[in-house]
């Protein structure tokens, strides 16, 4: 047997077979996170407990192999990728309790920052750290990268947070720092005996004592959290406050419990203009005195980069050069605490009379505009940025009092190495500055550049302005090299020390930290060769992935991309066996199980759809006779729904698990004074076997609806996009669409979808001609009808179409009026049924909607509503409770 069938057995062993991926289609999916570097594991370790972990852990001491853990992947500075064997513990470490009604929780290291939040919520509280990727990173990953974010500052940070941890120490040993010092003596003797020696080097060492004093005033996550040595006097507690900032080179972190800070949902924002760097970043003090929350500078650069987005104000483009911005938000519990901060920090900003003044809104669509400009400058760079070449992100902090200077020295540097497109921004109340420049880096001489570039930074900020390399995203192997230059040749001899007492066999993600080489910063570079316009555009940061429906049977969107890119770099040097390698499989996993959905496009900062991308390679693959097929079903669509129908009536009796076959279309009808046009999907028309509650709830507010003519032949053309049919899709999509334009203009009235996602197909091609049914309802229907009996409670399912719409609100609005209790799952998201997905490929539709199912269940709910008849379909399927339409439950309850 090979060394390599052996390693996989052995894993395999130390899991289960289907846990343990070696395909190269899976290995490549894995070999990205939103760093610079790109690193093929030799295995991918589906990990499910701490018992597998401990196993696999045993294997990679036996063979010397390197092990990396990997959440969310959204790290950037390369510290979730590797070439050994990369051991995936997101997916089976879900579950979180509140503690203390609100002020801890405890968690297991796969939960989601924002799911975390959104548990806290209901008790007024929320995670002290708050890095911008809450939504996608998890637990584990903020807690081992010490993230921290706009708010937290370092006083909120995961470090300055944390209560106490469950982990594995390199051996299997587990430990409960909960249990205190004695329990870490009897269980790890070593390790209490090497923490106080450190310990005790440190205080032994005046300077280096004075400077981790220092130093972590301000943020701080290059190399190993030293202040864990100095702030601590017990081992259990130095143990469990050097792990957060570990990066997984020292052992695995299997719960955290962590305390929890005030919820401030009252906020006020400004946007002030100011015509140097050096004018803004006055600011700071007066802010931070005023208990401003929320303080980021962007500088010229940036603010033209967005000078487009709605809400901000006009000629950002053409600021007299030099110019930047504050971004400031007061935030309060309560009305009062708000008005009080929201005074303090008006005050503030008429002492630095900003150019065009100082106005606060508590508007919140236009604070919405404010901070999604801020957010927007990643991609607006990223997004835009030429084909081939990568983002490179980087993450430092000056003292406060030099943080004016230090961002003028940066563009300094931009100017220097030829980088136009530099752009600062970042979290000013805590010095702490991110840029952004882009570089082709498939060249030694783009390599060289960026190389000689960073040595510059590095003297910038550490030998100028003694700060920090690394300030919330983690050292990683980008920043590794230069551990050294900032903490001196004493501090990373004790960093050393910490790393040898913990992992003497250097097994734990060797190579971030401390580095492989002095030069590994510039090994294992990405590159991004064009590939297809989605493709292009996206910056690996894994945002995606959590809200993608195959993301735990198959690929999520970035891994659809990362083996996209593999596949273009293996043609560009005429591997033909590794682009045959890299095929296989992807037919089914990067094609057949994707639903379609773009909830991708919904959560990706630079707004790719990656179902778009996988629709044309699925409209390539089509043959002339499927689409001939195809055609004819389009042209002829009254009888595609008539023998759907009797499809699904057979297979019924045959004992197929189908939906209830539907009815026909509703008689068409056009009374005068009609207030709407109905147009019920086909796909309602196919299936729905439970009547039409729209017309009836319609008929009891005393609402006249126009039901049109050849109903049976129209459709949206989604069912046939989506399968890779475009040229039918526009037939049957444009005829629709002229009748009930025609329609809607004669009679002057909008046109009623009662399918979210037939609405959306319309809308793309004609904005603003289709409402949803379920809108409709809650703003039209609910305030004239009479809702005579509640239902106990309702598990409530949002359709992926209706994310970023008011379909969600809707639907809460109307189930609380509906139901005595209502519960949304945390997890809510896509249940994969895409149409037809749930019938031809039901594992996707199992695997997507298992997680929403669990919290349904463990809520205890009794029955369920949707808005799409087919994810009703998923879902009563997932939980075995009967989810129905929301019309369906507020037309009986109405009765
Ligand atoms: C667009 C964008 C914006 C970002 N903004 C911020 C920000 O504002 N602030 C900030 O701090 N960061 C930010 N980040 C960086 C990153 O999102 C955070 O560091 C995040 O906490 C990483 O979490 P993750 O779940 O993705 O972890 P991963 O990237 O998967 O892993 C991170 C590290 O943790 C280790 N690890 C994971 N789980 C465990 C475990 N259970 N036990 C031990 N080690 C483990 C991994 O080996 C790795 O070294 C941003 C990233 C992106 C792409
Ligand atoms: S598709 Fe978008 S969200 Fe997903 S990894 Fe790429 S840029 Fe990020
Ligand atoms: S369209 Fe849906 S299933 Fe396909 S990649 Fe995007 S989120 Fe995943």
């Amino acid at each position: 047997m090979t060394a390599e069938g052996r390693l996989l057995n052995a894993l395999r062993g130390a899991t289960a077979p289907d846990r343990v991926l070696d395909r190269e289609l899976d290995r490549v999916a894995f070999a990205s996170d939103a760093s610079m570097y790109h690193l093929v594991p030799r295995a991918v370790v589906l990990a499910k407990d701490e018992k597998e972990v401990a196993a696999v852990l045993a294997v990679a001491r036996a063979e010397r192999l390197p092990v990396t853990f990997r959440a969310a992947g959204t790290s950037l500075s390369g510290q979730g990728v590797t070439d050994g064997i990369l051991v995936e513990v997101a997916r089976h470490w879900k579950g979180a309790t509140v503690e203390a009604e609100g002020a801890r929780i405890r968690a297991r290291p796969g939960m989601i920052g924002a799911h975390l939040n959104a548990i806290l919520a209901p008790h007024g509280t929320r995670l002290g750290p708050d890095p911008s990727s809450l939504a996608a990173c998890t637990l584990g990953g903020i807690l081992a990268n010490n993230s921290s974010g706009p708010c937290s500052g370092v006083e909120q940070s995961s470090y300055h947070t944390l209560e106490s941890l469950k982990l594995l120490l390199v051996d299997g040993t587990a430990v409960d720092t909960a249990e205190g010092d004695d329990a870490l003596r009897a269980k790890a003797p070593a390790i209490h005996a090497g923490l106080l020696a450190l310990r005790a080097s440190l205080m032994a060492n005046e300077p280096l004592r004075r400077r981790v004093e220092r130093k972590y005033r301000t943020k701080n996550t290059t190399g190993y959290g030293l202040n864990a040595l100095l702030d601590f006097e017990r081992s259990v507690d130095i143990l469990a406050h050097l792990m957060v900032g570990s990066e997984g080179t020292l052992g695995f972190v299997s719960e955290a419990v962590l305390r929890t800070v005030p919820l401030l949902p009252r906020t006020s924002t400004a946007f002030l203009l100011f015509p140097s760097l050096q004018g803004a970043c006055a600011g700071i003090v007066p802010f931070r005195s005023a208990g401003t929350q929320l303080v980021e500078l962007l500088d010229e650069a940036s603010l033209r980069s967005i000078a487009r987005l709605p809400g901000l104000p006009a000629g950002l483009d053409r600021l007299p050069r030099g110019s930047a911005a504050l971004l400031v938000q007061a935030q309060g519990a309560t009305g009062d605490e708000l008005a009080e901060r929201e005074g303090a920090a008006l005050d503030a900003a008429r002492g630095l009379s900003p150019m065009g003044g100082a106005e606060f809104s508590r508007d919140a669509r236009r604070q919405a505009q404010l901070l999604h400009a801020r957010k927007g400058l990643y991609p607006a760079v990223g997004g835009q940025r030429a084909a081939g070449t990568s983002v490179l992100l980087e993450d430092v902090a000056f003292p406060v009092d030099r943080l004016a200077e230090g961002a003028s020295d940066l563009q300094g540097l931009f100017r220097t190495h030829g980088y136009g497109d530099g752009i600062i921004f970042g979290h000013a109340k805590d010095g702490n500055l991110h840029f952004l420049v882009t570089q082709e880096v498939g060249s030694r001489p783009g390599v060289d550049r960026y190389a000689r570039f960073l040595d510059d930074v590095v003297e910038l900020v550490v030998g100028k302005h003694d700060g920090a390399l690394k300030a919330e995203h983690g050292t990683g192997r980008n920043m590794a090299p230069f551990v050294e230059r900032e903490w001196g040749a004493d501090g990373i001899d004790l960093m050393r020390r910490i790393k040898t007492l913990f992992d003497p066999g250097g097994i734990l993600n060797p190579g971030v930290i401390l580095p492989a080489s002095p030069r590994a910063h510039l090994d294992h570079l990405k590159t991004t060769p064009p590939v297809a316009y989605e493709v292009d555009r996206c910056v690996e940061c894994g945002y995606c992935e959590s809200v993608c429906p195959s993301r735990a049977l198959t690929l999520t969107p970035r891994q659809r991309i990362v083996v996209q890119r593999e596949r273009a770099r293996r043609l560009e040097v005429g591997d033909g066996a590794g682009v045959a390698a890299l095929d296989r499989g992807w037919a089914y996993a990067g094609l057949d199980t994707c639903a379609t959905d773009g909830m991708c496009a919904t959560a990706c900062p630079v707004n790719i759809d990656t179902g778009s991308f996988v629709i044309r390679q699925r409209a390539e693959r089509r043959g002339d006779l499927a689409r001939g097929v195809a055609g004819f079903a389009a042209s002829a669509f009254g009888l595609t729904t008539t023998l759907a129908r009797l499809a699904v009536r057979a297979g019924a009796l045959a004992g197929l698990d189908l939906p209830r076959p539907g009815e026909r279309a509703p008689h068409p009808s056009a009374p005068g004074g009609s207030k709407a046009i109905y147009f019920p999907s086909c796909t309602s028309r196919m299936f729905k076997g439970d009547g039409d509650p729209f017309l009836k709830l319609a008929a009891r507010a005393g609402m006249e609806i126009l039901v049109p003519e050849g109903l049976e032949g129209m459709c949206c053309g989604l069912a046939f996009r989506s399968k890779g049919f475009p040229d039918a899709a526009m037939a049957i999509g444009g005829r629709t669409r002229r009748v009930l334009i025609e329609l809607s203009e004669a009679h002057g009235i909008p046109v009623i979808a009662d399918g979210s996602s037939c609405g959306l197909e319309l809308d793309e091609h004609f904005p603003g001609l289709t409402f949803d049914s379920v809108i409709f309802a809650w703003k039209k229907l609910l305030p004239r009808l009479t809702i005579r009996r509640q239902v106990s409670d309702l598990a409530i399912h949002i359709p992926c179409s209706g994310h970023g719409s008011d379909v969600g609100p809707a639907m809460r609005e109307i189930a609380r009026a509906v139901a005595g209790r209502v519960f949304e799952p945390t997890s809510s998201g896509c249940c994969g049924f895409a149409g037809d997905r749930g019938i031809t490929h039901p594992e996707l539709t199992a695997s997507a909607t298992a997680p929403m199912a669990q919290e349904i269940r463990a809520a205890g709910c009794s029955r369920g509503v949707g808005s799409n008849l087919p994810c009703q379909v998923a879902m009563t399927r997932a939980t075995g409770i009967e989810f129905r339409g929301i019309l369906t439950v507020l037309e009986e309850v109405t009765r």
